[in-house]
């Protein structure tokens, strides 16, 4: 069977795309083209802004304890359909089915704190002066788009989407080109849940896509996830056209290691944060420093990394392009004198030979100054650098430019304390590999890894989603009068 042109959605139906373009969306784990997606341009999402324009005065006015029934029943179709959605993402992402199915449980997560939401934003109310009371209420901010990359097709978009609609907003949503199936089946899950047409849209595309969005002048706020040089684009073309933004970069996460490490622990998280979802996670550990003597532990955690096995527990990486940039990091490193411990280059999986899998691979006696310890490799693939002491390591740690995550692996109180109140980044974790805060905190990192202030989720994106209006009310004319009356 051929595959099929995605179309847009758009007030609830599936509408042919004006432009001709397309792009072929490709199965990582096979190489087969599973679809093919329409480049949007200026006109179409023109369309969905239309679109979400017509819903929000109808959704904006509906009662937040409405419009959280809906979420309830969105709740309960990701779990009806988990397994399936699972499949869906396996396939267009490459990643195994046991991570797409925690892709899933996390979007339940996500949609049950959306439905917390009326209880989180009643409004404040006090007498400000005798007889005179000041409330404050909360507004949408009319139409938001949300950019999404490719790593979590479903998750992602699960970020802002409850959040966002629950507080009253309508939303046009770009999806990655590279995994732009799971949004629409999350699009039909929506409808299906009772979602009104128009509340939320789907625009298919890529840059040109994201530049008409960022142009628009119906949509007020803009949520982007993906890599820094982009988010800073995005974040300056949106704000420029004075529009609320918040733009989530990449990352190179530093996990350190001090010689009281538990061994085992410690071998098995480094382990599963490098390879998880094939190292394409922006929490994924990318760099480990190693404080001291800790070669039991690197002993240990090739072992754990050598039975993360590409095709049975570790999935393929998003693209051709891809595999290869990851293993030129791999042969640069080794030609500038990193020793390569475990190496994953030119693997094949029987029975998917085209598929693009890189195998985990550790590499030792990295430097500083390497090319693979500054930029994000976005694979399987863990940097180690020595460090003489917990200063040291925490300067190597602090130099790089990102600030997403930080970890620190020891069994001392004192010294994790020191790491965490030190290190430069957003998300710390303390004997934890990967440590993305759960509901009801909230997910965002620092520096080159976030532009905007704010996080995305949790009770930080109420600030994001809405506009505080203040009201002052005097009704009793014998209120005694003041300075302000
Ligand atoms: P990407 O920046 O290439 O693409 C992200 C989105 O931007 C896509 O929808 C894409 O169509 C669009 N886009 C691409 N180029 C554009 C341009 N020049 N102008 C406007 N829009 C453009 O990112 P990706 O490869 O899809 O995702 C991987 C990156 O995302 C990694 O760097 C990863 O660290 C990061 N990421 C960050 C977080 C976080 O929370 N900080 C979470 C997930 C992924």
């Amino acid at each position: 069977m051929s595959a099929a042109t995605l179309s847009n959605y758009i007030s609830g139906t599936w509408q042919n795309v004006n432009e001709r373009k397309t792009l072929p969306v490709e199965n990582p784990s096979t190489g087969e083209v599973i679809a093919y997606v329409p480049l949007s341009g200026a006109y179409d999402v023109d369309v969905a802004v239309r679109a979400a324009e017509k819903a929000l005065p109808g959704w904006s006015s509906t009662p937040i304890k409405e419009r959280v029934q809906i979420f309830f029943r969105y709740r309960s179709l990701l779990e009806k359909y988990s397994q399936e959605l699972a499949e869906l993402i396996h396939k267009e992402n490459g990643k195994i089915l046991s991570e797409a199915t925690a892709e899933i449980e996390k979007s339940i997560e996500l949609t049950e704190f959306a439905c917390s939401m009326p209880q989180l934003i009643s409004g404040e109310i006090l007498e400000v002066s005798r007889g005179v009371e000041c409330r404050i209420d909360r507004y949408p901010v009319g139409v938001v788009a949300c950019i999404t990359p490719f790593n979590f097709p479903a998750m992602v978009p699960n970020w802002t989407i409850p959040n966002a609609l629950v507080l009253g907003n309508t939303m046009v949503l770009k999806p990655s080109e590279l995994v732009p199936l799971s949004s629409c089946r999350l699009a039909e899950l929506l409808k299906e849940a009772g979602l009104p047409d128009g509340v939320f849209n789907i625009v298919h595309g890529g840059q040109e896509t994201v530049e008409a969005l960022c142009n628009h002048r119906g949509i007020q706020a803009i949520t982007f996830v993906g890599s820094t040089k982009v988010a800073k684009i995005v974040y300056q073309r949106a704000t420029n056209q004075l529009k609320r933004a918040l733009c989530l970069g990449g990352a190179k996460n530093h996990l350190i290691v001090m010689p009281d490490a538990h061994e085992e622990m410690t071998a098995s998280n480094v382990a599963a944060s490098m390879s998880g979802c094939a190292g394409q996670r922006c929490m994924a550990a990318s760099a480990m420093v190693a404080v001291g003597s800790v070669d039991h532990i690197i002993t240990k955690l090739v072992e754990e990394s050598k039975k993360i096995v590409p095709g049975k527990n570790l999935g393929a990486v998003i693209s051709k392009a891809a595999k290869e940039r990851i293993e030129r990091y791999i042969t640069e490193a080794e030609q500038q004198g990193a020793t390569i411990l475990l190496d994953g280059r030119g693997v094949k999986v029987a029975g998917k030979e085209n598929g693009y899998y890189v195998g985990p691979t550790v590499i030792d006696n990295v430097t500083p100054d390497m090319k693979i310890a500054q930029e994000e490799v976005f694979g399987p693939v863990l940097s180690i650098m020595r460090a003489n002491d917990v200063d040291e390591a925490l300067k190597i740690e602090n130099a790089n430019p990102y600030g997403n995550a930080a970890s620190i692996f020891t069994q001392s109180g004192g010294i994790a304390r020191y790491v965490a109140e030190h290190a430069n980044a957003g998300m710390i974790g303390v004997n934890i590999g990967v440590p993305v805060p759960r509901e009801p905190f909230s997910f965002g990192g620092w520096n080159e890894s976030k532009f905007g202030s704010g996080d995305i989720t949790g009770k930080s994106s109420i600030e994001f989603f809405t506009k505080p209006k203040k009201t002052t009310t005097k009704w009793n004319a014998e209120a005694r009068k003041n300075w302000m009356s």
